[in-house]
């Protein structure tokens, strides 16, 4: 099923619009394009979003992205930090 892209889409993390054109920073994720802003905030969604954040709608939504990733990844993560 195709996504609707528009030509600019908000980054996941900061909500900063994105140009999707020629867009480098992209990720597939649940047969969705997610569009980055930065390195940083595509490295943040790609490590489940595990800074400190408020609960609340944001954290539902990366216990969300926590469970989206353990099924596609594994429950074990990363291992770089053990
Ligand atoms: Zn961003």
């Amino acid at each position: 099923m195709a996504q609707m892209i528009r030509r600019t889409e908000p980054c996941p993390i900061c909500q900063m619009p994105v140009k999707t054109d020629g867009a480098k920073l992209v990720t597939k994720r649940d047969g969705k394009l997610y569009f980055f802003c930065a390195p940083g905030c595509r490295d943040k969604f790609l490590a489940g979003g595990r800074a400190a954040k408020p609960k609340g709608r944001w954290g539902r939504f990366l216990d969300r992205l926590a469970r989206a990733n353990a099924k596609e990844f594994g429950s074990s993560g990363p291992t770089c930090c053990g």
